[in-house]
């Protein structure tokens, strides 16, 4: 091992990551914000400490929010000279220590094997629930029962934990209950065990047996953990049983990026730690050595908006402003989107450098299916495409037209085409109408949707290929499998949100930012889960480096099959820049616009003159009436209408924020005040 020299370790640090790297001895917290070196200085800290000889590297334990950060965890502290340390998620110990320990006390049995997924089991269940209640998506169920045991709560104590917490959840409590016992049942049944009794079961063996805690103990002393904002209950209890009366704990996160409250994590833990640890050292970072300040101008709004007082300070030079731009249909927005992609590669970054995030998997499916018509290689985190249980299903059928003789293997071109799509109809119900797919829920519509990408991948082979047969055809979708399995894609990354975390591009696009999708429907209108839901965009923004595009579309299509009008995300009106800096014409030329978008205007995200009317208006309404002024209009609502501009009292009611009683009250004067501004800023209008 090479040695490992302090003073370089600490070279390259600003003063405030210096002093939580000279800090070797716990218990510490760093409290920062995104990109302002959290996740490097817990390397550098650990690094640091060995090299001073402070801990052996053995007994050192990073705790990482996902097997990827500990991978590239060891990576970075291998490149500082430092193998043998241990970089883990909470699970990945948990099962390392229950496969040690398990057989001695089960009779010499080996663990049970890990269910990969509740879905399986719970999508079962929730349709065997009373009335519409079947129609509950398996993913918000299987949440639920995460909460819960994420709080060590058993399917009986479910009612009264959920009514305590002041829960609400997807459906009646005593159904979820239900669902819950269920799964436990079947899951026992099927001799598995889930990833949350990963930890349960470490905790449950730990607590109640010495020898096993003393041994786990003597092994790892010093500890440190990565993203410590999002710890649930019961990853915090297994956390103090490794400690057992020990302190040599740091930890490190970001209130502001708590994106898995909903499974029962909590930021509590790290902004009460001083008062957990008494003498803990606290240390801020404050420069952000990630993003532009254009980018970090947005980030910071976007926390203003949440009444946070922390601002992200930039230390890189300028770069482009980030573009808000909005279309007139879904369709539009997926074309741009891709014309935004090419024009970052035409314009030297490498599509690994390049990310779109999403709210939900099932958004995935048109952005790949794109990127696929465009040849642009891509990369898709969550469950990989060639693993989805239907694309392999898609696959042995095409496999089985090439195994064959005859006719079928003879088939080339459009009616290879055509003899896949009948055969995928037939044998895994990939459906005509996706109206007719969405019916079934999400789980359906995501399955529809990636068989939907597949055929399109199969078309675009055959169109750019009339020659090839399904053996030909086979052996490329097998190639673009195993490029998938060992990352040498190397493409444009697709994921959601809660993927990204931690991670940063060089161009970031955030697609679709509209009510319903970002602020997910889900979500209601409950300040917990909308603040979460503006964390997300908030940890979205600062993944990006230099580039940054958000987008969305005034219509998609529907639940019901025809195209839906969408409004935009309300946190949209949030980046709004300040009057100051929006009379600056360049801001405006800088916002994104569609590709021959007629009829379209600029997201007044980007400077509108009746926005500022509005406000105006709404000054001397509060004025008039004594009122602050949000009383008569949030931010919010005022850039709804205008976004909207009604000109009829029924538009005006259908706009987010307007109730009966304020039509009644402002109805007139706002319609007035829009047809007025209107007016004058589009006299050819
Ligand atoms: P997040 O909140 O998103 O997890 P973070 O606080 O963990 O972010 P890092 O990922 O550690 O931030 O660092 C962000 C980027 O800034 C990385 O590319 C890192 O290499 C770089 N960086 C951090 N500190 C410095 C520094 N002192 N000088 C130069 N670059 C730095
Ligand atoms: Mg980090």
């Amino acid at each position: 091992m090479p040695r490992l020299d302090p003073d370089h370790l600490l070279a390259d640090l600003d003063p405030e990551q210096r002093e939580a790297v000279l800090a070797v001895r716990g218990p510490v917290a760093i409290l920062a914000g995104a990109g302002s070196g959290k996740t490097r200085v817990v390397s550098r800290r650990a690094a640091y400490a060995v090299a001073t000889g402070a801990v052996q590297p053995g007994r050192v334990l990073i705790v990482t929010f996902t097997d990827k950060a500990a991978g590239e965890m060891a990576e970075r502290l291998r490149g500082l000279g430092l193998p043998g340390v241990t970089a883990r998620t909470f699970h990945a110990q948990a099962l390392s220590q229950l496969r040690h320990f398990w057989p001695d006390r089960h009779d010499g049995e080996p663990l049970p094997d890990l269910l990969a997924s509740k879905l399986p089991i719970v999508g079962p269940l929730a349709r065997q629930l009373p009335g519409h209640y079947r129609f509950t998506p398996a993913k918000d169920l299987a949440d639920e029962i995460e909460w819960a045991k994420a709080r060590r709560v058993p399917p009986r104590g479910y009612l009264a934990a959920a009514d305590a917490a002041g829960r609400e959840p997807p459906i009646p409590a005593d159904l979820v209950e239900r669902v819950y016992a269920g799964y436990e049942r079947a899951k026992a049944r099927a001799g598995r065990i889930d990833f949350d009794d990963l930890l349960l079961e470490t905790v449950g063996l730990l607590e109640a047996d010495e020898a096993a805690a003393a041994l786990v103990r003597a092994r790892k002393s010093w500890f440190s953990v990565d993203e410590y904002q999002d710890t649930s209950p019961l990853a915090q209890r297994l956390l103090e049983l490794w400690l057992g009366e020990r302190d040599d704990l740091c930890v490190v996160g970001d209130e502001d990026q708590t994106i898995y409250t909903f499974t029962g994590a909590t930021s509590s833990f790290l902004t009460a730690f001083a008062q957990r640890w008494q003498g803990a050292r606290e240390v801020a970072l404050v420069r952000n050595y990630r993003s532009t300040p254009q980018v970090l101008a947005l980030a910071n709004r976007l926390l203003a908006g949440e009444g946070r007082a922390k601002r992200l300070v930039a230390t890189r030079p300028d770069g482009p402003v980030p573009a808000i731009a909005r279309h007139p249909t879904a369709g539009d927005e997926l074309d741009a989107l891709v014309g935004w992609v090419r024009a970052r590669i035409a314009a030297g970054t490498v599509p690994a450098e390049i990310a779109v995030l999403v709210r939900v998997n099932a958004q995935l499916a048109p952005i790949e299916a794109a990127l696929t018509r465009a040849g642009i290689p891509y990369q898709v985190r969550g469950v990989p495409f060639y693993e989805r249980p239907e694309v392999r299903g898609a696959m042995a059928a095409l496999r089985r037209i090439a195994g064959s003789s005859g006719r079928l293997a003879r088939l080339r071109g459009r009616e290879l085409a055509a003899e896949v799509e009948v055969r995928w109809r037939r044998d895994l119900g990939l459906e005509d109408d996706e109206a007719a797919a969405r019916q079934h829920g999400d789980e359906a519509r995501e399955r529809q949707a990636s068989l939907d990408t597949l055929l399109a991948i199969v078309d675009g082979l055959l169109d750019a290929d009339p020659a090839a047969d399904a053996t030909n055809v086979l052996a490329d979708l097998e190639a673009r499998a195993a490029g998938e399995r060992d990352g040498a894609g190397e493409g444009v990354n697709l994921l959601t949100y809660h993927r990204a975390k931690g991670l940063e591009w060089d161009a970031v696009a955030l697609p679709s930012l509209e009510e319903g999708l970002l602020p997910i429907r889900q979500a209601g209108e409950e300040p917990a889960a909308l603040a979460e839901e503006r964390r997300l965009l908030y940890v979205g923004i600062t993944r990006a480096r230099e580039h940054l595009l958000l987008s969305w579309a005034e219509t998609r299509p529907g639940r019901s099959g025809g195209d839906a009008r969408r409004r935009p995300s309300r946190y949209l009106a949030a980046l709004r820049p300040p009057p100051a800096a929006r009379a600056a014409p360049a801001a405006r030329s800088a916002a994104g616009r569609p590709p021959g978008g007629s009829g379209t205007t600029a997201a007044p995200a980007a400077g509108d003159p009746l926005f500022d009317a509005l406000r105006a208006w709404r000054l001397d309404k509060a004025r008039e009436l004594g009122q602050p002024p949000y009383v008569v209009a949030h931010d919010a609502t005022l850039a709804a209408i205008a976004e909207a501009r009604p000109t009829s009292l029924e538009a005006l009611w259908r706009v987010r924020g307007i109730g009966p009683a304020k039509a009644e009250r402002y109805g007139a004067e706002i319609l007035a005040l829009v047809t007025r501004t209107l007016d004058a800023a589009e006299p050819d209008a």
